[in-house]
């Protein structure tokens, strides 16, 4: 039974796409239809694999936005000198065929009995598997307590943004807008580091699980701060995404 479970993961297979729906101006969610979908965990990822007329084939990985029970759904920040993100967000339609195989990933995902409270730190597109691990306590009715710190260029460079803005109960969430802010905003304006970390998370004394997500450079300095700010390794979850970027 668990092999063909795992075969199935990573046996390449194609999905339809049925929505694109616009999230910023350079971010798309894909929503999919995988014929044969084994289920997946809050906190996995698929690849995607494409292959040009030439024959040449380009394999990227994208974190499940979805929870566990919706629809498949993946959100793609184009990079513009991109190989792949380019023709994601900007080419794909409803109803093209697209070449996946998934979910893969144990180690970066969240269920209810894994408790809390929750840390979750985004940089970027980052917090794709971070809302997924937010429906998944939203839809499980779990009552945990979550602080999302999210750091973003600026305000129109969130993704999810209306769906953040109005968050479950028990639910806080924090931006920081790095590059520019709208006239009036009163939250934070600086990359994360380890002071704004002690300000976000709770008083000392309570070492929440930590989830760190995005641009390698963003997961290294927040993963490192925590750890050095006392929270244990084990307690201190990370996904890089080996983009460089300036959240
Ligand atoms: C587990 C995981 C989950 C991920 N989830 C997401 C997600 O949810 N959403 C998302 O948007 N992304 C996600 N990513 C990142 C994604 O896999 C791609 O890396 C991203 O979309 C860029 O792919 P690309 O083909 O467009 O760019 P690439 O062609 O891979 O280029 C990426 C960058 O590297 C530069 N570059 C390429 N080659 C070189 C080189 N030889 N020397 C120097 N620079 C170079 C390019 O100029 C570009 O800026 C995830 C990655 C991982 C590992």
């Amino acid at each position: 039974m668990a092999g063909t479970a795992l075969r199935r993961r990573l046996t390449w297979q194609i999905a339809k796409v049925t929505a694109v729906a616009v999230e910023t101006a350079s971010v798309r969610t894909i929503t999919l239809d995988v014929p044969d979908w084994p289920g997946h965990r809050s906190g996995q990822h698929v690849d995607i694999r494409l292959t040009d007329e030439d024959g040449y084939v380009a394999e990227r990985s994208y974190s499940i936005a979805s929870a566990p029970g919706e629809p498949v759904a993946i959100t793609v920040e184009r990079l513009d000198d991109g190989e792949v993100s380019p023709y994601l967000t900007d080419e794909l339609r409803a109803g093209d065929d697209l070449v996946l195989r998934g979910p893969i990933g144990g180690y970066f995902v969240w269920e209810p009995d894994d408790g809390g409270p929750l840390l979750l730190l985004a940089g970027g597109s980052g917090v794709v598997p971070l809302r997924s691990i937010l429906r998944h306590r939203e839809r499980t009715r779990s009552n945990v307590p979550v602080r999302l710190l999210y750091s973003s260029r600026t305000l129109d460079d969130v993704i999810y943004r209306s769906e953040l803005d109005q968050p479950a109960a028990g639910v806080e969430v924090v931006y920081t807008l790095t590059r520019h802010q709208p006239p009036g905003w009163t939250g934070y304006t600086r990359r994360v580091d380890a002071a704004l970390l002690a300000e976000v998370a709770w008083p000392t004394g309570v070492i929440p699980l930590a989830y760190a997500c995005g641009p390698t450079s963003f997961v290294e300095a927040v993963s490192q701060a925590l750890v050095h700010s006392g929270y244990p390794p084990e307690r201190v979850k990370t996904e890089r995404f080996g983009t460089t970027g300036g959240t």
